[in-house]
């Protein structure tokens, strides 16, 4: 056996394990599924049918609630309680949810995208977050720089000279306003580490809908307010953003840094 080989063994028998696992649980449901029924649940115990009414009451009840204080939330604007948990609920499971149902009715991706970043953004909205500059991080995606600027802004964005031909300079001059940090990600995994590194506890994120997606779910629990590009020349290149939302973002969620000379 090679060393390589002898690498890849653990992983491959744990993968082996849940496929094996995965494959009974299949043939155990539909045991079930075919054996339940044949038989009847009163047959198997008198009291089975209560017990199984109760449980699918409680479960469509709880999903019905879960539901109806969502809708509440983004109707009133409010904090009400359960949020947090709420806004997890939404990103993990019923985000999912959503995008399977949309595709079943032939909804298009982006408009389900675009509508879970607004749902996102209202229940951040309702927390009333004020987060000190210095935990802020603007969060860009790298096709807002020219295609053709020279200077290499991954890394450090300062190293823009403000030559106005991209939006990097106006969105410099708004997080030196503000004395907040910003940055440009290349992808998924810059984005993440960039936010292992800065440690911020809100996060002003400007992509396409996809990107916006997937960030806001992986920086869960984490706070992201979500702000779409604007694509004239077509997707990832020489993108754009309106800077009056950025900076209506900035103003609401933000306590500006004080500088020294103030
Ligand atoms: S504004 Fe900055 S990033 Fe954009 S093209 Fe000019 S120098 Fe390059």
């Amino acid at each position: 056996m090679t060393g390589t080989e002898h690498l890849m063994q653990p992983r491959k028998r744990l993968f082996i394990l849940l496929l094996a696992v995965g494959g009974s649980l299949v043939l155990g449901l539909t045991f079930l599924l075919w054996w339940v029924p044949s038989v009847g649940l009163e047959n198997i115990h008198p009291v089975l049918p209560v017990v199984f009414g109760m449980a699918l009451t409680v479960f469509s009840l709880f999903i019905v609630g879960g539901l109806s204080l969502l809708v509440l939330t983004l109707l009133s604007g409010r904090d009400l309680f359960m949020l947090q948990p709420l806004r997890g609920l939404v990103v993990r499971y019923l985000f999912p949810a959503i995008i399977s149902l949309g595709k079943l009715f032939g909804v298009d991706r982006d408009m389900l995208q675009q509508s879970f970043i607004a749902l996102n953004n209202q229940l951040v909205h309702t927390r009333k977050l004020r987060v000190p500059a210095e935990r802020t991080l603007i969060l860009l995606p790298h096709c807002i720089q020219m295609f053709d600027c020279a200077i290499k802004i991954t890394g450090n964005v300062e190293k823009c000279v403000s030559c106005g031909k991209c939006d990097i300079s106006g969105l410099l001059g708004l997080a030196q306003k503000f004395g907040i940090e910003m940055a440009v990600a290349t992808g998924g995994t810059l984005a993440r580490k960039l936010i292992v590194e800065k440690r911020p506890k809100l996060i002003i994120a400007v992509a396409c809908e996809r990107d916006l997606t997937s960030g806001i779910r992986d920086a869960y629990p984490l706070p992201v307010i979500g702000i779409l590009n604007k694509r004239p020349n077509g997707p990832c290149f020489n993108t754009g953003v309106l800077l009056p939302e950025v900076e209506q973002a900035l103003a609401e969620y933000v306590i500006p840094a004080v500088r020294p000379e103030e």
